[in-house]
């Protein structure tokens, strides 16, 4: 196991010089009454705040985890911030996203973040990328930047963000959360350390862990493990204290417990391994088992149909049971009771299939449709034949056919 105390100069400039050899930038008058608790710390002083004036994060996501993240970072005056998002901000946001504002709904996330950010810190340079971060844009706007800090909650992303991290040979600061759990690491194959691909090999079979949006998330939680995210780039930056290289932080909020795993590199791994496979960038919904939406738009036909379509026939007299397979506290946010919706949980579906009757027909219906497709799978291979999949699930009919329907 290699020592992974941090090593003066660890981190190296996007253009490969040490930061010990860099000119570092100077601060000026402002900057330095603004810097000034972090100037009087040994472990900071001048060098360690021309370090973080010196270098450049790119932020991916500035949804739970990069509100918390741009907001100390910028504070702390790292000098050039990266956010990359596509995303607008919704009202559900705001219970956790807390770079955003009531007034920001409707306006794109990196928008509203640039300009929170900038009223922190007039002294930084930030940049944005309005765009999903994909296998043919990555590298290039990864490589302008010291430290990539992944704040994603999909596995195409994480993997995508491993795999550009590890090649462009930058450390890759990762977090992760739901309901009222957490963990952090941070991945630097080029420092000794294990990558994601170490940790997980496989990305999880689609649809069996589910997303913050399906499964809920404590609003306080992003903004704890966030922080510890953005400890670690300081820490990495100014080169002080022990990285969480090589270890996996695991905290529980119910419990108020930390825990810590020793990670391993995977000697064996494609990607930073003895004998590397992986060379470059791959086709990462592929890979994690997601059908590309152009492909399942083809498929709809027989298979799905849309609230409207729904709503219209049912108008027009058609007799249709109505399985909902969201969860209790889901059904009681909204539901489609007043069509005579029966609600199942997904969890227990396979033990309640007797209860349906094969003769009806039926449309299955989650909140976005990810679930009920699975239930769709489970009722095709238990011989059903007259079924079909709510598309966009009770949130698309909220938007298509019953505005007044809250949303969550
Ligand atoms: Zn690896």
């Amino acid at each position: 196991m290699p020592d992974m105390t941090m090593p003066a100069g660890l981190l190296q400039h996007a253009g490969g010089e040490d930061y010990a050899v860099t000119e570092l930038p100077e601060l000026n008058k402002d900057e330095i009454a603004r810097y000034s608790r972090h100037l009087i710390m040994p472990e900071v002083g001048m060098d360690g705040q021309r370090k973080l004036k010196a270098a450049g994060i790119l932020l991916i996501g500035t949804g739970g985890l990069g509100s918390p993240l741009g907001l100390y970072l910028a504070a702390a005056g790292v000098g050039h911030l990266g956010l990359v998002d596509f995303d607008v901000v919704d009202e559900s946001n705001l219970q956790r996203q807390i770079v955003h504002g009531t007034k920001d709904v409707g306006r794109p996330k990196i928008e509203s973040a640039k300009d929170r950010l900038s009223d922190i810190n007039p002294h930084i340079q930030i940049d944005t990328y309005e765009t999903a971060l994909r296998a043919d844009n990555a590298l290039d706007i990864l490589k302008d930047y010291d430290i990539i800090i992944d704040g994603t909650d999909n596995f195409q992303t994480r993997y995508l963000v491993n795999d550009a991290s590890v090649l462009l040979g930058k450390p890759n600061v990762y977090g992760s959360i739901f309901r009222f759990d957490g963990q952090a690491s941070v991945f630097y194959p080029k420092a000794g350390g294990p990558c994601y691909r170490c940790l997980y090999p496989e990305p999880p079979p689609p649809g069996m862990v589910p997303s913050c949006a399906e499964g809920g998330v404590l609003g306080i939680l992003p903004g704890i493990i966030g922080v510890i995210q953005a400890t670690e780039a300081i820490k990495l930056i100014i080169g002080q204290g022990d990285p969480l290289i090589g270890r996996l932080l695991l905290f529980d909020a119910l419990k108020m417990k930390f825990r810590e795993l020793k990670l391993r590199k995977n000697p064996e791994c494609p990607l930073c391994g003895e004998n590397p496979t992986l060379n470059e960038l791959i086709d990462y919904d592929l890979f994690c088992g997601i059908t590309p939406p152009a492909e399942v738009t083809e498929q709809t036909s027989d298979w799905e149909l849309t609230p409207a379509q729904l709503f219209s026939e049912i108008n027009n007299g058609r007799q249709i049971t109505i399985i909902d397979v969201r969860e209790i506290h889901e059904w009681q946010i909204c539901n489609l009771e007043s069509y005579g919706s029966t609600l199942i949980p997904l969890g227990q579906f396979p033990s309640r299939i007797g209860e349906l009757n094969p003769d009806e027909e039926i449309v299955l219906q989650c909140k976005m449709g990810g679930r009920s497709a699975k239930a769709y799978d489970m009722l095709k291979q238990a011989g059903f034949k007259n079924i079909r999949n709510l598309k966009g699930g009770i949130l698309a009919w909220a938007d298509q056919v019953d505005p007044s329907m809250p949303k969550y």
